[in-house]
């Protein structure tokens, strides 16, 4: 559910004129479950570790109390807070959603990502800026610059916070913490946070609240979910024909390795119009122009790695497709949750080759349903 109830309603939440017109003109006629939940404990100061089934608005629900809270820049030119991602192009995403509703407040945010120019960062920095959105690795360059100064920041999000408390961006993350106000106040949000990582996370927190919107199903259930056995040389065949019985509006086709999504995209480019693909050896101009045309509804088809896996928000991504099976079950419950956005229908399919039914059998249990199983009658007769 994408709602908090029947009776939610924005009136419940105290929040000011500026911010209710903000609202009406982003169409956000209800509050979610997260935000309902959310927003009166952030707006209270307190530190909230936040749990919510993927496109169930988190981003608003951390920006509104945010935006609520700002000093003006005329009081303050350096940054009050900090939110952290773990994509260039989240962080893109979620500096334009904070912009939405940043309507009629003198706010400057600045997106610090990887892979783009700093010198207009550090402009941008020295300008005044009083929201940052950024990547570990490029937050973490500016501090060492000095460039972002951090004794202002008052809130501190770790948007995708699984991601974020990693072994992979641990030490940075660890790092951006230190630096900031020990009295600041920190929110964690995640459709995924496992026992381990919300222990690791309370020890930067200051008794955080615990707000748990997913009900135990990790997965919306307006996402249909499906799989299909396959053999590992099959699979593009079947992907083949699985396209042509659905006709996607758009669809996003994970695979596991950068090569992996290279080779078939390749491959679909030659049946499909509108292919493209995404990974983390490609220029960012690149994938700023791929992920742009998946906005605009010019790409069809999006092969990619996880590096599109976690955040990203487009509506009208119908279908996804596990080629191959991700890492781990938290990664599928994002994968599978790029599509089924604020309430909307999307169908996921994931193929299973022979050894790997251990790995359905665990996704079932983590998401607490049962995938259908789904088959071409025509291909089973193929040797
Ligand atoms: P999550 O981070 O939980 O996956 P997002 O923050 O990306 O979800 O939000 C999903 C979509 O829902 C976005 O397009 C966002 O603009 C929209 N949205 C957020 N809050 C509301 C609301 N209260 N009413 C309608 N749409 C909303
Ligand atoms: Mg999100």
């Amino acid at each position: 559910d994408t709602e908090a109830g029947p009776e939610a309603s924005f009136d419940d939440l105290d929040l000011s004129p500026v911010m209710r017109r903000a609202l009406a003109k982003a169409g956000f006629t209800k509050p979610s479950p997260i935000q309902h939940a959310l927003i009166p404990l952030a707006l209270d100061g307190a530190d909230v570790i936040g749990q919510a089934r993927t496109g169930t608005g988190k981003t608003a629900a951390f920006s509104i109390p945010i935006l609520e809270q700002l000093d003006s820049l005329d009081d303050c030119r350096d940054p009050q807070a900090i939110v952290v991602v773990p994509t260039r192009e989240l962080a893109d995403q979620v500096g334009r959603e904070a912009e939405r509703l940043a309507v009629g407040v003198e706010t400057e945010i600045a997106v610090l990502a990887g892979g783009k120019n700093i010198t207009r960062q550090l402009r941008q920095l020295e300008n005044g800026v009083q929201i940052v959105v950024g990547t570990p690795g490029r937050l973490h360059d500016h501090l060492q610059r000095g460039s972002l100064r951090t004794g202002k920041v008052w809130c501190v999000v770790l948007d995708e916070a699984d991601r974020m408390l990693d072994i992979g961006f641990r030490p940075q993350i660890e790092r951006i913490l230190r630096k900031c106000p020990r009295d600041r106040q920190t929110l964690l949000l995640s459709a995924t946070l496992p026992p381990t990582v919300r222990r690791l996370a309370e020890s930067y927190m200051h008794h955080p609240e615990v707000i748990d919107c997913s009900k135990d199903e990790m997965a919306v259930e307006t996402i249909e979910q499906r799989y299909f056995t396959v053999a590992q040389n099959r699979k593009s065949d079947l992907l083949d024909l699985l396209l042509k019985r659905e006709q996607p509006e758009q669809a996003i086709v994970f695979c596991r390795t950068k090569r992996g999504v290279d080779r078939l995209h390749r491959q679909l480019s030659h049946q499909f119009e509108g292919c493209g693909c995404m990974h983390g050896d490609m220029q960012q101009r690149e994938r700023d122009r791929v992920l742009q045309a998946l906005r605009d509804g010019k790409l069809k088809i999006l092969v990619a790695t996880d590096v599109v896996g976690r955040g990203i928000d487009i509506s009208t991504i119908s279908h996804i497709v596990n080629y191959d099976i991700p890492q781990d079950c938290d990664d599928y419950v994002h994968r599978v949750g790029r599509t089924g956005r604020m309430g909307r229908d999307g169908i996921a399919f994931t193929f299973i080759v022979p050894g790997e039914g251990e790995f359905l059998t665990s996704i079932e249990r983590r998401i607490n349903k049962e995938l259908g199983r789904d088959e071409f009658k025509e291909f089973e007769a193929v040797p």
